[in-house]
């Protein structure tokens, strides 16, 4: 017997509405109708703004959003809002905080709210007589970039530098331009890159050559946001868990299989303040990762060192492009919600405080790892999801729960059978 597959060229999908789009693809993969009619659940966010924030809309994705506790970043107290579908991401940095709040907390400064966004410039007849052209129309670049963005320029921002290089390529020289913007409180993707679509075409005719990319550079290297704090050596208990965190910092700055998954760590606090605010995740991410590699070594993004009273001192640094306004932080009402909690009054600020929680994550993972191990603070949460994998409903999860972190068994078989026999 052969069954025809349905198409998935389907015309005018982007032109119906959420609702027959869901319809559509329903039909296409044969959902059945508990699955329909949790999609078309579409919960706090209003489905005509979702369907103007991406394409082809046809529902929404719910991830949990919880409160970080104990936060004091430069004298002032936090309520950290994260959204992650991770457990032990929220308690490790309320753990982290709570132990370093008496030792005043997180201290934190920022290098500026600076983006680049690159021109490249190929085909150049001569690359260094190019690049100095370019560099020569220093104020008539100002111009054109500021006038691209007036409103920008009126909050104090716009053009700030420029920087031109002659980059050796498999394909031959090019000319690479960088114009630094300062974009105050918008993260700025969209700001530079006009800016820079701008540009081309005069860069095209002072020099000759044929401009292909045009776009924002994620390594935002000149917006990079600091935090640091002290952990006394007796609240986190005793120079052994001390010597334990920075030989963990040490492994993973000298590899990078171990700094990986170390900045991934860090990037489940960050991401998770990232993403509740509405700003852009995969921007940060990118960042980050790419500034951890800035000297041709992936390293960590964290350094750990014990100060002359034998306390454990850490900190970060690390590229934060984020903003209040533009993208989806004022259109999406979480992430105005988030704001509100946070009550951030510029970008910079934002960054700062999403650099501290940066920091508070890794301090518990390293200390987790450095004692007992990682899973037995994840346990208690990750035996819940193994409960509802084998079906637990209401109550049932967290006796469940608990049997498995007493049996030392947190498996789905195991779960099935106690659930089995809890059901008489
Ligand atoms: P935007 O263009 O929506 O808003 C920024 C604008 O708001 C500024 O240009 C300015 O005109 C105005 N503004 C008002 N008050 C301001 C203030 N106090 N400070 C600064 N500007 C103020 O947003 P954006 O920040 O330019 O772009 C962010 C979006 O771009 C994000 O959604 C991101 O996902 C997306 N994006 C990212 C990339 C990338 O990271 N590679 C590429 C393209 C787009």
């Amino acid at each position: 017997m052969s069954t025809t597959q349905p198409s998935s060229r389907i015309s005018g999908f982007h032109k119906l509405s959420p609702d027959e789009r869901l319809q559509k693809t329903a039909d296409f993969a044969g959902l059945d109708a508990d699955a329909v009619t949790h999609l078309r659940n579409m919960g706090n966010l209003d489905p005509a703004l979702a369907d103007r924030l991406i394409e082809n809309v046809v529902g929404t994705m719910n991830i949990p959003l919880g409160i970080a506790t104990s936060l004091k970043i430069d004298a002032q107290d936090y309520l950290i809002p994260m959204a992650t579908e991770e457990s032990s991401v929220v308690a490790a940095v309320s753990n982290a905080a709570r132990q370093c709040y008496d030792h005043q907390g997180f201290q934190t400064s920022m290098s500026g709210t600076f983006m680049i966004a690159q021109i490249q410039l190929v085909q150049s007849p001569n690359p260094h007589d190019s690049r100095l052209r370019i560099l020569e129309r220093k104020d008539e670049i100002r111009s054109l970039c500021n006038e691209c963005d007036p409103i920008l320029v009126q909050m104090g921002g716009g053009f700030h530098d420029l920087n031109v290089r002659v980059l050796q390529t498999e394909g031959g020289p090019m000319v690479i331009t960088h114009i630094v913007v300062d974009t105050k409180d918008a993260m700025g993707a969209n700001a530079v890159n006009t800016m820079a679509e701008t540009l081309a075409p005069h860069i095209e005719r002072w020099t000759g050559g044929k401009v292909y990319l045009r776009i924002l550079s994620n390594l935002a290297d000149q917006r990079l946001a600091r935090a640091r704090a002290v952990w006394t050596c007796e609240a986190i208990g005793g120079p052994a868990v001390r010597d334990g965190i920075v030989s963990a910092y040490q492994f993973a700055d000298a590899d990078p299989y171990r700094a990986a998954t170390h900045n991934k760590g860090i990037m489940n606090g960050i991401s998770a303040v990232v993403l509740a605010t509405g700003n852009d995740t995969r921007a940060v991410e990118a960042g980050a990762h790419a500034y951890a590699a800035r000297n041709g070594h992936y390293g960590s993004l964290t350094r750990w060192e014990v100060t002359p009273e034998g306390h454990l001192a850490g900190s970060i640094e690390v590229p934060m492009a984020v903003g209040l306004v533009g993208g989806a932080t004022k259109l999406h009402p979480t992430a105005r919600a988030c704001l509100q909690i946070l009550n951030v009054q510029s970008a910079q600020q934002l960054a700062r405080v999403i650099a501290a929680v940066g920091l508070a994550q890794n301090f518990s993972a390293l200390k987790a790892l450095a004692t007992t191990g990682i899973q037995k603070g994840h346990m208690s949460l990750h035996a819940q999801n193994i409960a509802m994998m084998a079906g637990a409903l209401g109550d049932e999860i967290a006796v469940l729960a608990d049997k498995l972190v007493a049996l030392g068994k947190v498996r789905v078989d195991i779960a099935l059978e106690e659930l089995k026999r809890l059901r008489g």
